[in-house]
């Protein structure tokens, strides 16, 4: 939108790369993601990074609210005049890493993410939704086409790591739109995809959540080892006992953590917890 780079440039705004800014201006585009992520009349949308506003305005115009974060104060001035209008934004300055995800949903009530992230934040970000949120519906989200295949990688890939099992656990994750760095400003070095996640309670059962997460901490901590030596380590196990464990839970002696699905991640957890191997992890 040749709007928004003309109210860039007179409020003589300069891209920082330290906040990973690389903005978005194609309205197609920016309609695209918000059909992408499912966004309604009914939705509650919170936004991280809404730079100088072009996809938080394309949310306002479908979505029922939108809160949307911002670290960079100089944009107060943009934000002020492309939001101009926008009834049902807010807009909130600051760190969203250092934001009270309690309070934001508190206020909000159910909600999902829609973002355009800034790349050195990702996974951080993710996290946060991942681990801390209880009223997240989903996740949409714009990121690095090698981060976008790790979100969806398939147990034994290399891709495949600690953060495509906190997804798994949530929902299933979808590349919903693949995006060349071409439609960047400025253009970053690497092409992007849209994720979509849409949360599930209870997707994989397990016992304990914090079991699971020492489980998948314990599988990726050495990647070239056996689950069985990595389970040693990490619950102080006897060999035996860890052959136990393993035998317990269906899984081969011999396998690496790396090739487990979630499913068996979450299997292998309960069954230390049922053994209380994971108490004080
Ligand atoms: N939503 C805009 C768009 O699509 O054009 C901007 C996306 S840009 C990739 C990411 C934005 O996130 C930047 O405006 C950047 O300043 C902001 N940002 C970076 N780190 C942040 C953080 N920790 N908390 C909140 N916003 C952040």
């Amino acid at each position: 939108m040749e709007e928004i780079r003309e109210i860039l440039a007179r409020n003589n705004f300069y891209f920082k790369k330290k906040f990973g800014q690389n903005f978005l201006t194609d309205p197609n585009l920016l309609g695209a993601i918000v059909r992408d992520a499912g966004v309604d009349e009914k939705t509650t949308v919170l936004e991280i990074g809404a730079g100088a506003g072009a996809l938080t305005r394309a949310l306002s115009a479908a979505a029922g609210k939108v809160l949307a974060y911002e670290i960079d104060t100089s944009l107060r001035p943009v934000l002020a005049q492309t939001l101009a209008g926008c009834e049902n934004v807010e807009v909130a300055f600051g760190d969203f890493l250092r934001a009270d995800l309690r309070a934001i949903e508190a206020e909000l009530g159910h909600y999902r993410v829609v973002a355009n992230l800034p790349y050195y934040v990702t996974t951080p970000v993710m996290m946060r939704f991942l681990e801390e949120a209880s009223c997240c519906d989903g996740v949409t989200v714009m990121v690095q086409e090698e981060v976008a295949d790790r979100f969806t990688a398939q147990a034994g890939t290399p891709e495949y790591g600690a953060v495509t099992a906190a997804i798994a656990l949530r929902g299933e994750a979808r590349i919903v739109r693949r995006v060349p760095r071409t439609m960047f400003t400025p253009r970053p070095n690497v092409d992007s995809a849209v994720v979509r996640i849409d949360f599930e309670q209870d997707r994989i059962p397990v016992r304990s959540v914090g079991a699971y997460r020492a489980v998948v901490r314990c599988a990726f901590s050495g990647r070239r080892k056996t689950l069985e030596n990595n389970l040693m380590n990490t619950f102080r196990l006897s060999r035996e006992q860890a052959k136990e464990m393993l035998s317990e839970a269906g899984i081969a002696d011999m396998a690496r953590g790396e090739t487990l699905t979630p499913a068996q991640f979450a299997r292998l957890a309960d069954v230390l917890t049922e053994h209380r191997c994971t108490d004080g992890q």
